[in-house]
């Protein structure tokens, strides 16, 4: 099967300051794929760019077998816009729109692209809030929900647009550790509805249980990737095996 997401050799710079060495990974349709690593070790970096929050400095991104940058050199505005609308991208702090209910957060991409009915939109909303567990809450604001249940908000709103790749930063880090199962849960429904998605996350026991594979990075690099039993069970490299055991 060929690949959906494929990036070659990205590479990422601050200033003098190179937070991705040239990282090279592929995606197969229907793979839930887990970046674990240290703290500034470039994984956000990476997510980042490829929705384009980032702009790279080198290397090159196709997804759905479209180009999105190579060699550095990114297609131009409205194409990249395009490749961009096929991922959704849910994010550790949530950044649900304050002022907005939790439908109008579903609702609102959807209704400023136009492309179909109020009634197909509402709908739709209706339906992810109730895959997600929270029909009851569609015409509540944000700030009377629980940081479980705003993350549920936000990976219903990522949704909406029917997204080839969901893409999680740290869905849970900011979460009560009572409220991460519920999060969990809902990712690992998608995974077993064979959803795309590429998951960075603390939670290891989440990874070893709902990955097809696990990408270890360090230092900017894909340092060991494998599958769960490979990286979590029998790591190849020391670096790897030094981090799972202060996990
Ligand atoms: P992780 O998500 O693995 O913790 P990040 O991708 O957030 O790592 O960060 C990787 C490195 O890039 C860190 O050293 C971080 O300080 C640096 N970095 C991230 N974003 C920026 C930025 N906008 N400007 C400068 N440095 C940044
Ligand atoms: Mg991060």
């Amino acid at each position: 099967m060929s690949n959906i997401i494929e990036v070659k050799e990205l590479q990422k710079s601050f200033g003098s300051l190179d937070v991705l060495k040239k990282v090279t990974f592929s995606v197969q349709p229907g793979e839930a794929v887990a970046v674990i690593g240290p703290s500034g070790s470039g994984k956000s970096t990476m997510l980042r760019s490829l929705v384009h929050l980032e702009d790279i400095t080198g290397g090159s991104i196709y997804i759905n077998g479209k180009t999105l940058v190579e060699n550095g050199k990114y297609v131009n505005g409205a194409d990249i816009r395009s490749i961009t609308a096929t991922m959704g991208m849910v994010f550790q702090h949530f950044n649900l729109f304050p002022h907005l209910t939790v439908r109008g957060n579903l609702e609102l991409a959807p209704r400023t692209l136009k492309r179909e009915s109020i009634k197909e939109i509402t709908a739709r909303s209706m339906d992810l809030l109730t895959k997600v567990g929270l029909a009851d809450k569609a015409d509540v604001y944000p700030s009377t929900l629980s940081g479980g249940q705003k993350q549920r908000v936000a990976i219903a709103r990522a949704l909406m647009l029917n997204p080839d790749i969901l893409l999680f930063d740290e869905p849970t880090s900011a979460l009560d550790p009572e409220l991460t199962g519920e999060v969990l849960r809902v990712i690992r429904q998608l995974a077993e509805e064979h959803m795309t998605m590429i998951i960075v996350t603390h939670e290891m026991n989440f990874a070893r249980d709902v990955a097809d594979r696990v990408i270890f990075m360090d230092n900017g690099e894909i340092a060991e990737s494998g599958t769960p039993e490979e990286i979590f069970n029998n790591p190849k490299l020391e670096r790897t095996r030094m981090f799972l055991s202060r996990e």
